[in-house]
C-alpha cells in the first residue's frame, strides 16, 4: 500500500539505506533517529552493498576484539580468542572539525587495513557523540598509557627508503599533522603498509588531518576503495560522518530546539561559515575584505536578495533564514544591519541569525564544544552553505549536511562540486627510493584542492 511505501521510504531515510546498524535504543541517541528531519530530504549517494557489507563485518570484529576485560586486550593480543585482533588509537589535538574529519580518515584507515579503530577518551568526545560501533565501545580504555604510546622510540621513520622501525616492538606510533610532509615518510606506501600490517598490532597515530586522498596512493587500499566508494564521485567523507557521527542529545537538542524555533518557518536556509586561518594571511590581513566578500557572494550567486532604496515594495511573505557561523561577530552584525536598514528587491524578508557568540577558540571546554556542535549542525541543516578557505570547520558542516558549498576567496565565490574535504598536505610522492618522478605519475588520482592549493583531494 501507499502508506506502507512511504513508511518504507522513511525508514530507509532514517538509517541512509542500511548505513547504520538496525538499533533499539531510541531515546539514547535522539539523532541517530531523528537526523533524516532535518537538512536534505534525498540523498544523492546511496552506500554501495559492499560498503554496508563491509561495515556490519567491522561492527562484528569490532565488538570482539573489545570484549572482556579491557585491561587484558590492550596488554595482549595474544590471546586465541583476539589473536587476529589489531588496533589503531586515534589520538587528536586539534579543534572540532579537525577531530572529526581525522577520526573518519582514520575509521576508513582501520578498515582497509583491517584495524579496530579506538579514540582517546581524553577528548571529550564522549559527551559530543554516540558510540557508532553497535553492541561496544570506541573509546579506548581511560588508563592506556597515552604519553607512552606516543614516545619518539616508537615513531615510524622511512626517511632511509626502508620500511618500518629497527625497533623490536609491538607498536607503533606515527603523526599526521598540520605541516604533514610526505617526502621522506612513505605511510601510504604498498611495502611499508604490509610491514606495519606484519610487525604492529598496535598502531597510535597523532592526527588532525583527512588524509583519506593519500590511502588512494596505497595500490592494494585503492581496490578496496573503489568498491567500498564506486561511483566516478567518491563522496567518501559524507558517507563517513554519516555512518561515525551522531550528536549525543544534549548537543542534538541545543540545535533542534534553536531550529525549530528560529528557522523551521524559512521557505529558504542558507548558512554561512567564516573562519579567517593564520594560513590565509591575505584574508586576515583585511577582514574587513572577507566581510565585504562575504556579502558579494552571497549576492552575486543569488543565495540572497539584494536590497532596494525604495520604500514602497510590497512583501512577498517569503522568510529567507540565514544561519552565521562565526568566532567574529562582525559578519553576524554586518549582514543584519543590510536587511534591517533596507527592504529588499524581490519583497522578501532576511532573517539573519548568530546561534553562538563564543569568540575565541576553547578546544575542550564542553560547553564551548557543544556550542560548536550545534553550530555544525545548523549549517548543516541549510540547503545553501557557504564556507571560508581551510577550515575545517566548514568540512565538518559540508559532511554532515551532504551540501556541496559555496567557497568563499577574498575576490571569488564559487560552488563546489564536491563535500570532500581537503588533505592540507604537501602532494609530492613517492614510494621507492627515486620519488621525483615517481611522485609525478601517482598524482594524476588526485587534484589540488579548491581552497587550500598545496592540499590534495579526491577527484
Ligand atoms: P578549523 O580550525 O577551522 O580547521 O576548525 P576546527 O573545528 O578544528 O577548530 C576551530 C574551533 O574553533 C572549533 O572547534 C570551535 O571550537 C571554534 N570555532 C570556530 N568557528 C566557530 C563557529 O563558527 N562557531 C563556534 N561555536 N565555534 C567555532
Amino acid at each position: 500500500s501507499n502508506h506502507s511505501a512511504a513508511s518504507d521510504a522513511s525508514c530507509s531515510r532514517a538509517n541512509f539505506y542500511n548505513l547504520l546498524p538496525a538499533r533499539e535504543d531510541h531515546g539514547k541517541c535522539k539523532s541517530r533517529f531523528e537526523q533524516h528531519r532535518y537538512g536534505k530530504r534525498d540523498w544523492e549517494y546511496v552506500p554501495s552493498e559492499y560498503l554496508i557489507d563491509r561495515l556490519r563485518t567491522y561492527e562484528e570484529f569490532h565488538a570482539r576484539c573489545t570484549r572482556g576485560n579491557r585491561q587484558t586486550w590492550f596488554n595482549s593480543s595474544t590471546a586465541t580468542e583476539n589473536s587476529d585482533c589489531k588496533f589503531i588509537l586515534w589520538l587528536g589535538n586539534s579543534g572540532l572539525g579537525n577531530k572529526m574529519v581525522s577520526i573518519a580518515a582514520t575509521f576508513l584507515y582501520a578498515l582497509l587495513s583491517r584495524r579496530v579503530l579506538l579514540i582517546d577518551p581524553a577528548e571529550d568526545m564522549e559527551a559530543l557523540f554516540c558510540e557508532p560501533f553497535p553492541r561496544s565501545s570506541w573509546f579506548a580504555p581511560r588508563d592506556v598509557p597515552l604519553e607512552f604510546l606516543r614516545s619518539d622510540e616508537f615513531r615510524i621513520s622511512f626517511d632511509k627508503c626502508h620500511p618500518g622501525t629497527a625497533k623490536f616492538s609491538r607498536h607503533a606510533y606515527i603523526e599526521i599533522m598540520n605541516g604533514y610532509d610526505s617526502i621522506g615518510d612513505k605511510f601510504f606506501c604498498e611495502k611499508q603498509q604490509q610491514n606495519i600490517s606484519d610487525q604492529f598490532p598496535w598502531l597510535t597515530i597523532t592526527t588532525n588531518l583527512y588524509f583519506v586522498p593519500s590511502l588512494y596512493y596505497v595500490p592494494s587500499f585503492r581496490t578496496e576503495l573503489d568498491k567500498l566508494f564506486p561511483r566516478q564521485e567518491a563522496a567518501v567523507f559524507q558517507h563517513l560522518v554519516k555512518y561515525l557521527f551522531h550528536p549525543s542529545n544534549a548537543a542534538w537538542d541545543r540545535a533542534t530546539r534553536f531550529y525549530d524555533t528560529y528557522m523551521a518557518g524559512s521557505s529558504k536556509l542558507v548558512g554561512v561559515q567564516m573562519r579567517v586561518l593564520p594560513n590565509f594571511q591575505d584574508l586576515s590581513r583585511r577582514a574587513q575584505n572577507f566581510s565585504d566578500a562575504m556579502v558579494q557572494c552571497l549576492l552575486q550567486s543569488k543565495l540572497l536578495p539584494d536590497v532596494s532604496v525604495a520604500s514602497n515594495l510590497s512583501a512577498s511573505g517569503k522568510i529567507i533564514g540565514v544561519v552565521v557561523a562565526s568566532l567574529d561577530e562582525q559578519y553576524f552584525d554586518g549582514l543584519r544591519e543590510i536587511y534591517v536598514s533596507s527592504p529588499t528587491v524581490d519583497g522578501s524578508l532576511v532573517r539573519v541569525f548568530a546561534p553562538s557568540k563564543e569568540r575565541w577558540q576553547q578546544t575542550n571546554d564542553r560547553n564551548h564544544d557543544e556550542k560548536a556542535l550545534a553550530d555544525m549542525l545548523l549549517l548543516s541543516f541549510c540547503a545553501e552553505l557557504v564556507t571560508s578557505p581551510g577550515s575545517t570547520f566548514g568540512y565538518a558542516a559540508q559532511g554532515l549536511g551532504g551540501v556541496k558549498p559555496w567557497l568563499l576567496n577574498e575576490k571569488t565565490c564559487s560552488k563546489l562540486d564536491s563535500t570532500e574535504p581537503c588533505f592540507h598536505a604537501k602532494v609530492f610522492y613517492g614510494c621507492n627510493c627515486h620519488s621525483s618522478s615517481e611522485a609525478k605519475s601517482v598524482q594524476n588520482n588526485a587534484r589540488s584542492c579548491p581552497d587550500v592549493p598545496w592540499g590534495l583531494q579526491t577527484s
